[in-house]
């Protein structure tokens, strides 16, 4: 079975395919940096990086862009009320975002694009709508008149035929039953910041800024769109409305969103005091990749439930692989290869790329290779698993590693690096042979000290950093 992803648009799973050669043109909502990003937004945001590492290993290249909003209501409340420019303040949030996402191994996508640098496209866009009379004026803000455009419900499958015409709304989220025209450009109040444009002062709605973003980059037909699951309705759908109406083509062919992060089963929110960043998080003294494993385990479509008790399972299991690549790399295996074994590693690789495939199906894919490390470590303990067994292995650890990305310890810093520890070893064994056992308890109780734990072995010594 190819892969497949469950598209938010036709309400299906369908084989993916990019429409031309075999670049995904992809553009994924990025965060509104007013604050520090919580853990909820790192949930799509992982899943997006999934997106990207199993587009790529299954031959894809990627052109994908993201954007940062950097002008909203809130933005503009906040600088106002610390006596900042709009783009002083988001600066911070900005770095920071940049910051955490390296933190949890993101890769940066092809483009991150600022909304505030692209308000002259913004203008021009709204200018096109204006002509082709698809907006209105009132008190000096510009809205989209969403009778104008039949298609408008598609993507939420929400019958929207009954809605009052002239109705407006000035705010980006709202209600799914009180759908109404939207700004386009929005004029300011007393005191707030504001850009100079032909189509009178202002500044752009939310909605405007992803689809010109968009088609600036992508071009008028996008691969895939995705985001989390809120913002199917209005984000995404105002996005098609402006978008399909500016162009006469079709937007994006497919729309993925990911589900919603709960804590400790509820939802995430100031008030139940159940509310974290990613630094909050990290803080508590947890691994980025224990978080990002986490994050990753549950299967895009399915809500989550953050835990801490989650977290150390993460942990957990990240060390299991741990120790099983470490038994690859130092033990002895008996010649030759286990036939056995051989059969087994195809059946590990087949059942992970065809759990990814399956719309990624995360869970199904772990599930294939921790079946495959329990047997492989039974089999290594019998002496069932063979020195030509060992290449395989290490192939399905990598393939594993490629998207899942959680086996390298993230380093602190001020850390051991691997050849400092390597070296030391090497200084307990000179010790050693001296019989200067003294020296050589020192050294391991040095690297100890640094979290690091030596193990004698019969193949020699082998080391792990503490998790
Ligand atoms: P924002 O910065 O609010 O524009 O959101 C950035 C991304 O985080 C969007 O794709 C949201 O859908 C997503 N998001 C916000 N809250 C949560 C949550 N609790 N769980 C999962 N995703 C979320
Ligand atoms: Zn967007």
């Amino acid at each position: 079975m190819p892969l497949r992803f469950y598209n938010t648009l036709t309400q299906e799973v369908e084989p993916f395919a990019p429409l031309t050669d075999n670049t995904v043109r992809m553009y994924t909502c990025g965060p509104t940096v007013y604050d520090f990003a919580h853990i909820g937004n790192f949930r799509s945001f992982v899943f997006v990086d999934l997106l990207r590492r199993w587009l790529r290993a299954s031959g894809h290249q990627l052109d994908h862009v993201m954007n940062i909003t950097d002008v909203d209501d809130k933005i503009i409340q906040n600088a106002v009320a610390l006596n900042q420019s709009v783009e002083e303040y988001t600066a911070k949030y900005t770095e920071a975002f940049r910051e955490d996402c390296e933190v949890l191994r993101l890769e940066t996508p092809e483009r991150l694009v600022k909304a505030t640098e692209h308000i002259p496209d913004m203008v021009r866009a709204i200018e096109k709508l204006a002509e082709t009379g698809h907006t209105y004026d009132s008190e000096g803000s510009i809205y989209f008149r969403i009778s104008t455009f039949p298609g408008y419900g598609k993507l939420s499958h929400a019958d929207f035929s009954g809605i009052r015409s002239g109705a407006r709304v000035d705010v980006d989220k709202y209600d799914k039953d009180n759908a109404r025209d939207f700004a386009l450009w929005k004029a300011p109040k007393e005191g707030e910041p504001f850009w100079p444009a032909a189509i009178g002062p202002g500044r752009p709605g939310w909605h405007i800024e992803c689809s010109v973003m968009a088609i600036k980059y992508l071009g008028e037909t996008l691969d895939i769109h995705a985001g989390g699951v809120d913002l199917v309705f209005p984000h995404h759908e105002n996005e098609i409305a402006q978008s399909e109406a500016l162009t006469g083509k079709q937007f994006a062919r497919v729309w993925l969103h990911s589900e919603f992060l709960m804590v400790e089963g509820q939802k995430m929110s100031k008030s139940l005091g159940n509310f974290y960043t990613l630094r909050n998080v990290l803080e508590r003294g947890y691994a980025p990749e224990a978080i990002r494993y986490l994050l990753a385990s549950v299967p895009y479509r399915k809500q989550l439930n953050f835990t801490f008790d989650g977290i150390k399972s993460a942990a957990t299991a990240i060390d299991r692989l741990r120790n099983f690549k470490l038994r690859l790399e130092t033990e002895k295996f008996p010649e030759g290869a286990n036939e056995k074994m051989t059969v087994r590693i195809e059946t590990a690789v087949r059942e992970f790329v065809e759990g990814m495939d399956d719309d990624l199906n995360t869970a199904a894919a772990l599930a294939a290779i921790f079946e495959y490390v329990r047997d492989a470590n039974t089999a290594m303990n019998s002496g069932e698993f063979g020195a030509a067994n060992v290449a395989g292995a290490v192939d399905l650890l990598n393939r594993f590693d490629a998207v899942f990305d959680v086996i390298a310890p993230t380093r602190q810093s001020g850390e051991m690096s691997d050849s400092e520890v390597d070296s030391m070893i090497a200084e307990r064994a000179k010790a050693k042979a001296a019989k200067n056992f003294a020296l050589a308890d020192q050294i391991r109780q040095q690297l100890l000290d640094q979290g690091i734990i030596l193990e004698d072995t019969k193949a020699g010594v082998r080391w792990k950093r503490k998790t």
